[in-house]
C-alpha cells in the first residue's frame, strides 16, 4: 500500500495514537490517510519518521471532517491494518484517555504501553496466525468442584455485593476468607451471560501462582482451563500476548494480574477485585505513574462493573471514602464498607507481645523471651517467621579507627555489605565492589559492619539455635527468603514450597514473606526491628508499617484445626524501643478502625490526604542548583501566567529528595497541593505547557528530565 499512489477521493483522514517520546510536543494524536474510514480502536501500522510503528485509531474530534477529495499533502498513508482483531472498545479507549489526562502523560504513550509489547512487532500475517492458534472453548464435560459452605459473614458480604452498586471496601481480617468472597462474586458474574468477564488483581507477581491455582481449581472444570489467564510483567512476551488476546477476544473469562492488568482489554468486564488494596505496589513508579486501585474504581464506574477493594487494613483513602453517610456528613458513603471480622473456623488472631528493647542489653538482636518462644515452637514442630525489612548482612561498613564508611561513589547512600559473596552493593544504582581487606582511607584492618540485615539475622539465629532440636530429634532448620535468595526464576516458588512442606522451622525474610501467603503451620511471627518507620519524614510511614505488621501477623495461626490440635495459640512479637506507640497499641488490639480514626484525625488537622490532593514534580539534573532552579522557574512562570486553578493550589518550594543523588544524578522535587482534586487537575493540565517552555530555556541546560507524579505515595 505505501508504494501505490492512492486515489484522492477515497482517502480518509484518521487520527492515530502512536508512541511519541514523552514531552516531544508532537501532540496526542497524529493524522494519517486511510483508504477507508476505520473504526476507532482498530490497530494499524503507520510510518513514523524512518520507522513503522504500531498505532491505535482514535476517535476523531467532532470538528475534524473526513476530507473531501483533496488530501493534505503532508499526511502519509497508514501502512497496514491488523485485521482479524476486533477494535479496542470505547470503554478501553476512555480508560486510557482518562489515565493519560489524569496522570499527565501523552495519550499515545499510555495507549501503547497498555498493549502487550509483542503486538508492536507483529505483522498482520503473523497476528492472523496467532489468532488462529488460540484454542476453541472446551466443552463443559467436567464437573464443577464442590463449593464449600460460606460463613454467615461471607454470605452477607456476597449478598450485599450482588444487590448494591458499590464500590465496596471489603474490610476483612487476615484469614477471614476474602478470597472465597471473590470466588463467589466472580462465579455470579460468569453465570450472568456467556461473555461476562472478571478482573482480579493482587499487588505482587509472586502472589499470582497461588491465586491462579485457586481460580483454576474452581472454574476450569466448568469453563475450561483457558477461561483463566494471568497478566503480569514476569511472563514472557509470547505468553503475555496470548493471554492478552484471550482477554480481548472474550475467550478468557477471568484475568488475574498485577497493576498492569488494569489496562487489559476486557469487553465483557463486570467485576474488578483489588486484593490488598492498600498495597503501595498498585502505584506504578515510572513512566505514567498511575494507581491501579484508583483506576479500578474509575473503570468500574465507566464500564458498569462492580469493584471490590479488599484488605484487612484498607488505605486511609478507601477507609475515609467508605465512612457511613450521616446527617452531619452527607459526603460519606461514597464506597460501601463490608466487614468480616472473624477468622475462618473460629481461628484467633495472634496475641501480640511487645518487647521493650530499652530494657534489653545494647545491640541485642533477639531478646531472650523472643528467642525462648521461637525455641519452644521449634521443639513442638511448629514454624516461626522472623521479619526484617532490610536485606544484606549490614547496611554499612565502617572503619573503627578513622570513621570511613562504605559510601556509594555515585549516590548519597551507603553500599550494603553482603557477606555471602563478600561484596559491597549499592541498592540504588547497583555499583558493586569487593569488600576491602583494610580501610581504603587509613589502612586499618578494623572495619566492622554497622546495623543488620536479613543475612546477619539468619546467621545469628543459626548460632543461637544450635542445639535446638525438633520433635524428631533433628536440628532446627533455618531458611531465608528475600530479593537476594530469589533472584533465579522459580526460586521463590520452590522456597515457599519448602516452607509449605514443613521443611523449614524458622523463616527469616523481608516483607516479601509477609504478604498474602496462606501458610498453614506458622504459629509465631516476629518483627525484630520495626522502629525505623516510626520517625520517617513520610507522613504515610506509620500507615504502611501498621499494614505490614497486620499482614505479617496474619500469616500466623491460619489453620484453626491445626491450632486447636497444637493447643498453643499463635503470637505476633514486636521488639521496639517505643512499645507505647500508637501503631503498636493498635496492633495489640488488632484494632484497625481505632488506628485509622487516630491517623485520619491527624491528617485532617494537618490538611493532608485524604483531606487534600497532592502532586509532585521531580527534576533530575547534574547539579542540585539546576534541578531546583528549573522547579523554581516553572513555579514562578505558573504564577506569572496566572494559570487556572492556581487560586486553590499551593506550590511549595523545591527540596532535594531524601536520597538526593542516585547514579550521579541530582534529584529535587516540589510538592503541589490543593483541597480540591478538580482544581489541582485544572492547574496541572495548564502547567504542562509552561513546564515544557521552561525546560526549553537555556538557563536550565543541565536538566536531564522532569516528571509529574499525581497522587504520589512517597513524599
Ligand atoms: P483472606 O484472603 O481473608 O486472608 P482466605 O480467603 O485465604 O483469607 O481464607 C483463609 C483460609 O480459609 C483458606 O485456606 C480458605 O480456603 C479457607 N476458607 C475460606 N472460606 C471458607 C469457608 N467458608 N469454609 C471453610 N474454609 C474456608
Ligand atoms: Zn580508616
Ligand atoms: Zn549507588
Amino acid at each position: 500500500m505505501p508504494n501505490k499512489t492512492p486515489v484522492p477521493d477515497t482517502l480518509h483522514t484518521i487520527a492515530v495514537a502512536v508512541q511519541t517520546p514523552a514531552h516531544s510536543g508532537m501532540g496526542d494524536l497524529l493524522s494519517y490517510l486511510a483508504p477507508a474510514p476505520l473504526p476507532a480502536g482498530t490497530l494499524v501500522r503507520v510510518p513514523l519518521g524512518q520507522r513503522e510503528v504500531l498505532g491505535v485509531v482514535w476517535d476523531t474530534p467532532e470538528t475534524a471532517q473526513v476530507n473531501e477529495g483533496t488530501a493534505p499533502l503532508n499526511l502519509r498513508p497508514i501502512s497496514s491494518v491488523l485485521e482479524g482483531l476486533p477494535p479496542l472498545d470505547a470503554a478501553w479507549r476512555d480508560l486510557v484517555a482518562f489515565a493519560a489526562r489524569y496522570y499527565q502523560r501523552s495519550l499515545g504513550e499510555l495507549a501503547l504501553s497498555a498493549l502487550p509489547p509483542q503486538l508492536r512487532d507483529l505483522s498482520p500475517v503473523q497476528l492472523a496466525r496467532r489468532l488462529r492458534r488460540t484454542p476453541a472453548v472446551e466443552s463443559n464435560t467436567q464437573n464443577a468442584t464442590k463449593n464449600i459452605a460460606t460463613t454467615p459473614e461471607q454470605s452477607k458480604a456476597i449478598a450485599q455485593i450482588s444487590s448494591e452498586n458499590g464500590p465496596f471496601v471489603l474490610f476483612g481480617s487476615t484469614g477471614s476468607g476474602k478470597t472465597e468472597v471473590y470466588l463467589r462474586c466472580v462465579q455470579q458474574v460468569l453465570e450472568q451471560a456467556p461473555h461476562t468477564q472478571a478482573l482480579v488483581m493482587v499487588p505482587e507477581i509472586n502472589l499470582t501462582p497461588q491465586l491462579e491455582d485457586r481460580f483454576t481449581a474452581r472454574f476450569a472444570p466448568q469453563y475450561g482451563a483457558q477461561a483463566v489467564v494471568s497478566l503480569h510483567s514476569g511472563m514472557t512476551n509470547p505468553q503475555r500476548l496470548k493471554n492478552w488476546l484471550a482477554a480481548h477476544t472474550g475467550q478468557a473469562r477471568i484475568v488475574l494480574g498485577t497493576r498492569m492488568a488494569i489496562f487489559a482489554s476486557m469487553p465483557g468486564l463486570r467485576l474488578i477485585v483489588v486484593d490488598e488494596e492498600h498495597d503501595p505496589s498498585y502505584k506504578q513508579q515510572e513512566g505514567a505513574r498511575y494507581s491501579a486501585r484508583d483506576l479500578a474504581v474509575w473503570r468500574g464506574r465507566a464500564q458498569n462493573a462492580k469493584v471490590i477493594l479488599g484488605s484487612a487494613t484498607p488505605s486511609l483513602e478507601s477507609w475515609h471514602a467508605s465512612r457511613p453517610a450521616t446527617a452531619q456528613d452527607p459526603e460519606g458513603g461514597r464506597y460501601v464498607r463490608l466487614h468480616m471480622p472473624s477468622r475462618i473456623g473460629q481461628g484467633l488472631l495472634p496475641r501480640v507481645r511487645r518487647v521493650d528493647m530499652t530494657h534489653q542489653p545494647r545491640r541485642t538482636v533477639f531478646s531472650a523471651p523472643l528467642l525462648a518462644a521461637i525455641t519452644e515452637r521449634v521443639a513442638r514442630g511448629e514454624q516461626s517467621m522472623v521479619l526484617l525489612n532490610r536485606r544484606g548482612y549490614a547496611p554499612v561498613l565502617q572503619c573503627a579507627d578513622c570513621g570511613w564508611k562504605s559510601d556509594c561513589p555515585h549516590c548519597s547512600a551507603h553500599q550494603v555489605f553482603h557477606k555471602t559473596d563478600r561484596t559491597l552493593r549499592c541498592h540504588h544504582c547497583g555499583t558493586t565492589h569487593r569488600v576491602p581487606r583494610s580501610c581504603p582511607t587509613c589502612g586499618s584492618p578494623d572495619i566492622v559492619p554497622l546495623g543488620r540485615g536479613t543475612e546477619q539475622l539468619e546467621e545469628q539465629l543459626g548460632q543461637l539455635m544450635a542445639g535446638v532440636l525438633r520433635p524428631d530429634g533433628t536440628p532446627a532448620r533455618i531458611a531465608r527468603i528475600d530479593a537476594d535468595t530469589t533472584r533465579l526464576k522459580g526460586a521463590l516458588q520452590s522456597q515457599l514450597a519448602q516452607v509449605h512442606a514443613g521443611e523449614v522451622d524458622v523463616l527469616v525474610g523481608t516483607q516479601m514473606i509477609a504478604k498474602g501467603h496462606d501458610f498453614r503451620r506458622i504459629t509465631l511471627v516476629a518483627a525484630v526491628q520495626p522502629d525505623g518507620a516510626l520517625f520517617s519524614s513520610d507522613f504515610r510511614a506509620a500507615e504502611r508499617l501498621f499494614a505490614l505488621l497486620m499482614q505479617a501477623a496474619g500469616r500466623a495461626g491460619r489453620d484453626a484445626a491445626y491450632m486447636a490440635a497444637q493447643g498453643s495459640g499463635c503470637e505476633m512479637w514486636v521488639q521496639t524501643q517505643h512499645p507505647k506507640h500508637v501503631v503498636f497499641e493498635a496492633l495489640r488490639q488488632h484494632d484497625y478502625p481505632a488506628f485509622a480514626e487516630q491517623q485520619l484525625a491527624e491528617r485532617a488537622a494537618a490538611a493532608m490526604p485524604p483531606f487534600a490532593y497532592q502532586a509532585l514534580v521531580r527534576a533530575d539534573a547534574r547539579s542540585q542548583e539546576v534541578a531546583q532552579g528549573f522547579l523554581r522557574a516553572a513555579s514562578t512562570a505558573a504564577h506569572t501566567a496566572g494559570l487556572p486553578g492556581l487560586e486553590h493550589v499551593t506550590l511549595y518550594p523545591p527540596i532535594p529528595l531524601t536520597i538526593q543523588r542516585v547514579a550521579n544524578v541530582e534529584r529535587a522535587q516540589m510538592l503541589i497541593e490543593s483541597p480540591h482534586r478538580a482544581a489541582l487537575q485544572r492547574f496541572l493540565a495548564a502547567w504542562q505547557a509552561v513546564l515544557q517552555t521552561t525546560r526549553a530555556d537555556p538557563a536550565h541546560k543541565g536538566l536531564l528530565r522532569w516528571l509529574v507524579d499525581v497522587d504520589p505515595l512517597a513524599i
